[in-house]
């Protein structure tokens, strides 16, 4: 079975195919700058002679002519993996919001399409440009199952006290405001893989799931179910991010209104662009930082300290919520290569059965899962590296073709 994943962003396309046999994708990339005067589209595909890539700049004035350019590529004889976009079983679509409506992965039909233009208002950036993808993917693809994988269906087995605000309850009754959580595929994939790894049910785990890439989410995950995550109503709080605030006095919006003259478009601006590391320190990428951290740059000290304290404080409350915890999981950019914030993150949480190994902590990481965890440490702490367009496969093959009972 042949399985296309497409990531459509406002103005990028990320793509992915899957031969499923095979668990493992034969070809991908992105097209990027869609709508701008020049784009540029990245492809990779594997060969006999190992993953070959190729990079083209080319005006891409819409999504439509961007997947067009994406089915060409799937069935050229020489960078592509199939000979007609017929043989594409089906398509499995991100979509970021499914607000209350989508707790589980759906087969796209005209009135699910109407479902995630209504919930517009929750997702304004995201959901019109997950749902140009799929109107495109359509008429590209038309004999392919078309399959939306919502990024929120995962934490939608939080419980009311979880996911509630304290404010008046017509404003969740009425617009719907109330936590939702984001990286829900990541957070299910890792967590699979923790239970595979700790060799239970998944349905009898309690996990941490820390998922640390630019954006930045942390998940309770009870029996295999989210309980609390720490992303909200929209991406921005919780963790710091990269360019993101994360948890912030609401006041502070009020303040920056009022005493300074910034307009709500500007604070929002800022708190989702130029804030996080980058407003700390100058710099967004972790990379950056550890570098600048490392030669003693003081500002990136501080940007590094408030980050993994975030992270502490957050591990301290889901094992407050949680009880009982199996592992504690860092994935993503920064989870899966920083030593330094794993190290930062985990220091002082030896009272809660937390014990990192520093020796593995710095080791190689190999495969599925590494643990690194020390031996008297009753918490096995795990990285994982996710893959959130497999689990969007697996998810979509699981819908189109369910296995035997
Ligand atoms: P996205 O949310 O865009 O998918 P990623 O999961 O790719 O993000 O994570 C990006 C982050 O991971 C960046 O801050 C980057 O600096 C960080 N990162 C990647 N490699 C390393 C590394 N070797 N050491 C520290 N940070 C890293």
């Amino acid at each position: 079975m042949r399985i296309l994943v497409i990531n459509s962003g406002s103005s990028s396309i990320k793509y992915q195919l899957f031969d499923m046999e095979r668990g493992e994708a034969l070809c991908g990339g992105i097209v990027e700058r869609i709508g701008l005067e020049m784009g540029r589209v990245r492809h990779w595909a594997l060969g006999d002679g190992g993953r070959r890539e190729w990079v083209e700049e080319r005006p891409v004035p819409d999504h439509r002519l961007g997947l067009a350019i994406v089915a060409g590529l799937l069935i050229d004889a020489e960078k592509g993996a199939v000979r007609s976009p017929d043989e594409i079983d089906a398509v499995g679509h991100r979509v970021v919001h499914g607000g209350e409506r989508f707790s589980q992965t759906t087969r796209i039909t005209d009135e699910v399409i109407d479902a995630i233009r209504e919930l517009i208002p929750l997702a304004p950036l995201h959901n019109p440009a997950n749902l140009k993808g799929v109107e495109v993917a359509r008429e590209i693809f038309p004999r392919a199952e078309q399959v939306a994988v919502f990024d929120t269906a995962f934490h939608q087995t939080m419980p009311p006290r979880a996911y509630r605000y304290a404010i008046p309850t017509r404003f969740y009754e009425e617009r719907g405001v109330r936590v939702y959580g984001f990286h829900g595929t990541s957070h299910l994939y890792v967590s699979k893989v923790a239970a595979r790894h700790l060799g239970k049910p998944l349905a009898s785990c309690n996990l941490i799931t820390a998922h640390l890439g630019n954006g930045a989410s942390i998940a309770a995950v009870e029996r295999g179910r989210s309980v609390d995550t720490s992303m909200g109503f929209s991406p921005l709080p919780g963790l710091m991010m990269g360019t993101r605030s994360g948890d912030i006095d609401p006041a502070v919006v009020f303040h920056l209104h009022q005493a300074l003259g910034l307009s709500l478009a500007e604070i929002d601006r800022m708190l989702n662009k130029e804030s996080g590391l980058l407003g700390v320190c100058g710099s967004s990428d972790m990379r950056d930082v550890e570098a600048r951290f490392h030669a003693g740059d003081a500002d990136a000290r501080l940007a590094l300290e408030m980050y993994a304290y975030r992270i502490k404080k957050y591990i301290g409350a889901y094992v407050a919520a949680l009880g009982r915890v199996d592992a504690l999981v860092f994935t993503a950019g920064v989870g899966e290569n920083s030593a330094l914030v794993r190290e930062m993150a985990c220091r002082g949480l030896e009272s809660l059965g937390i014990v990192l190994d520093l020796t593995r902590n710095n080791g190689p990481m190999s495969g599925e899962a590494t643990a690194i965890h020390a031996g008297e440490s009753a918490v096995e702490i795990l990285v994982i590296p996710t893959n959130e367009e497999l689990e969007i496969a697996l998810q979509t093959r699981a819908l189109v073709e369910p296995s035997p009972a």
